[in-house]
C-alpha cells in the first residue's frame, strides 16, 4: 500500500473497523478499473455502512489532503470511477438500502448503493414506475446514475436520471452534511444545487442520500422491431415516427456491424441483406397500444423496412431486450484489438448527416465504426474499432475522434449524451464549452471542493 502511513490507516479502521477499510493489494486492485479499459490502484478502498461514516471519512480526507474517488459499482466507461494515480476509493456498494417508497407522493427514498434494476423491480411490485433504465441497469447504482445523469433507451419519452431527482443528502468535501433540492412535487427556494450535483461524477460532493421522483405504471405497452436495407432507411424511419403525433417511449438503433455482433440471440431472424435495426415500444392506455403500433408499422414500412417483427410472447420480448443489452459487451467478439466508445447525441433532423460523416471517416481511416444507441434522442454509441499496428501513433486516433466529436458540436449536438467526461474525453471538453464556461466550471469546483480533493482530474 502506497501513501497511507499506519497512523491514518487506524483512524481510518477506528471509522470503518478492520473489515471495511481494505488495504491488501489483492482487495485494492479490484476496485482499480471501470468498463472504459483505464485502470490504476486506489491506495486502500473505504467501504462505509452511513452516512455518519462517509462524513467522518471525508473530514479526516479533508484534514490529511488525502483524494476520494467515489465509486458506484465501476460500470462508467469513461475512467470516472478509477484513481488517478493517487487516493482512495470510497466505494458507496453497502449503502443500498430502499429506505421508503411512498405511492401517494410518488417518490422513494434510496441509499447510493441500490442497483437501478432493483429499485426497478422493487416500485413495480407496487404498481408504480421508476423509468431510466441504463443498459447497465442490471449492475450499475443510483448513486454512480445520479453522478452521471445517466440516461437510458426509454428516455425518449420519460427524461434521464436528472428528471427523477427531487433531492439529495451530500456529504461535502469537508465532512459537512448539506440537503439539496425538497422531496416534494415542488420546490423553489434559492439555487437548484441538487441539478449542480447530478452529472457531477463525484466532484463536487459525496452523495449519501437520494429522494427520487416515480411514476404509475403504464398500463401496456407495445414493442416492434424492423431491419432495413441501410441505416439511413432506419433514421428516415425514426424521423417519420416523430411527426405521426405519438410519443414512442423507446427508438433504439443498431447499424449492420451492431447487427452482426447479436444476430445469433435476436428472437427472430434477420436477412443477409439487411444492414440496420431498429426496435421501437410505445405505452400507455391498453386500448391506445394497437393503434399506436399501426402508426409505428406503417412508418417503419414507408421508410423501406425489410421486415417488421412484433414479439409474441413474453420470452421473446424480453430476447429482444436481452439481445439489445449485450451488444455493448459483444463487440469484443469482432476481434479488434482496441475500442473507443463515443457517446455523442444531435438533434434527430441530423442523425442522417452524423452517420454519412461517420461512413465518410470509417472509408478514410484504418477503423471499422459501429454505431449504435437512442436514435430517438438523437443520441449514438460511436465505437471506433481498430488495431494499434494500423495507426503510427495514438495521437492519429485521438485526431479522428476530434474530428467526430466536432462535426457533432457543428451539427448542434453534445459530445456526451449520458456516460459523461470522466478521463477519457476530458481532452474533448473544449470543442462544446467555452473559455469562459470552462472558468466558471473551475470556480465552482474550488468553490465546493477548495482542496481538491474530490476525484481530482475528472472532468476538468
Ligand atoms: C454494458 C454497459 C452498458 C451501459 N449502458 C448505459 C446506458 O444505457 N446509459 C447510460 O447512461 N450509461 C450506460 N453505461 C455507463 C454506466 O453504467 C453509467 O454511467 C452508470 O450510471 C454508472 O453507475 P455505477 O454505479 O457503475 O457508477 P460508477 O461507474 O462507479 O461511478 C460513476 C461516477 O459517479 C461517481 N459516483 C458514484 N457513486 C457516487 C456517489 N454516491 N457520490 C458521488 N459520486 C459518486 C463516480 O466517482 C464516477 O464519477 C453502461 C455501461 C456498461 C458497462
Amino acid at each position: 500500500m502506497k501513501k497511507l502511513g499506519r497512523r491514518i490507516v487506524s483512524q481510518f479502521q477506528a471509522i470503518l473497523g478492520q473489515d471495511f477499510f481494505l488495504t491488501d493489494p489483492a482487495d485494492t486492485v479490484c476496485y482499480s478499473f471501470d468498463a472504459s479499459g483505464i485502470e490504476s490502484v486506489p491506495w486502500a478502498v473505504a467501504l462505509p455502512a452511513t452516512t455518519e461514516e462517509v462524513s467522518q471519512i471525508l473530514k479526516l480526507c479533508h484534514r490529511e489532503g488525502i483524494p476520494v474517488i467515489p465509486r458506484g459499482a465501476g460500470t462508467s466507461t469513461t475512467g470516472a470511477s478509477v484513481p488517478c494515480a493517487s487516493g482512495i476509493c470510497l466505494c458507496l456498494a453497502r449503502m443500498n438500502r430502499i429506505k421508503s417508497i411512498d405511492p401517494v407522493e410518488l417518490s422513494c427514498v434510496v441509499e447510493p448503493g441500490v442497483i437501478t434494476g432493483r429499485l426497478q423491480e422493487e416500485v413495480e411490485r407496487q404498481g408504480l414506475f421508476y423509468p431510466p433504465d441504463p443498459a447497465s441497469l442490471a449492475f450499475c447504482t443510483i448513486g454512480g446514475n445520479v453522478n452521471t445523469c445517466a440516461g437510458g433507451a426509454r428516455a425518449v419519452k420519460y427524461g434521464v436520471t436528472r428528471d427523477y431527482v427531487r433531492s439529495l443528502e451530500v456529504v461535502l468535501s469537508d465532512g459537512t452534511v448539506i440537503r439539496a433540492g425538497a422531496s416534494t412535487a415542488k420546490g423553489v427556494v434559492g439555487y437548484d444545487l441538487r441539478h449542480l450535483f447530478v452529472g457531477s461524477e463525484g466532484t463536487l460532493g459525496i452523495i449519501t442520500e437520494i429522494t427520487l421522483k416515480l411514476l404509475p405504471m403504464p398500463a401496456a405497452v407495445g414493442t416492434m422491431a424492423a431491419v432495413f436495407p441501410s441505416s439511413q432507411a432506419a433514421m428516415d424511419s425514426v424521423t417519420c415516427l416523430f411527426t405521426t403525433g405519438i410519443l414512442p417511449r423507446c427508438a433504439e438503433f443498431m447499424d449492420a456491424l451492431s447487427l452482426d455482433c447479436i444476430r445469433e440471440l435476436l428472437p427472430f431472424e434477420p436477412g443477409p441483406e439487411d444492414r440496420a435495426l431498429l426496435i421501437v415500444e410505445v405505452d400507455g392506455p391498453a386500448v391506445s397500444i394497437n393503434s399506436q403500433l399501426e402508426q409505428v408499422r406503417q412508418c417503419l414500412l414507408n421508410s423501406r423496412a425489410s421486415a417488421v417483427y412484433e414479439p409474441g410472447t413474453s420470452v421473446e420480448l424480453s430476447r429482444l431486450w436481452s439481445a439489445r443489452r449485450s451488444l455493448s459487451p459483444s463487440i469484443k467478439r469482432l476481434g479488434f484489438e482496441k475500442k473507443i466508445s463515443e457517446d455523442i447525441c444531435v438533434p434527430r433532423s441530423s442523425l442522417s448527416s452524423m452517420l454519412a460523416f461517420l461512413q465518410d471517416v470509417a472509408s478514410i481511416s484504418p477503423v471499422e465504426i459501429l454505431t449504435f444507441g437512442h436514435a430517438g434522442d438523437g443520441n449514438l454509441h460511436v465505437n471506433l474499432l481498430f488495431n494499434t499496428r494500423d495507426f503510427r501513433s495514438m495521437e492519429e486516433v485521438d485526431g479522428l475522434v476530434r474530428t467526430i466529436m466536432e462535426k457533432t458540436v457543428a451539427l448542434g449536438g453534445t459530445i456526451s449524451g449520458e456516460h459523461g467526461i470522466g478521463l477519457s474525453k476530458k481532452p474533448f471538453l473544449d470543442i462544446e464549452l467555452s473559455p469562459p464556461v470552462i472558468r466558471l466550471h473551475r470556480e465552482l469546483k474550488s468553490l465546493f471542493d477548495p482542496k481538491g480533493i474530490l476525484n481530482p482530474y475528472k472532468i476538468l
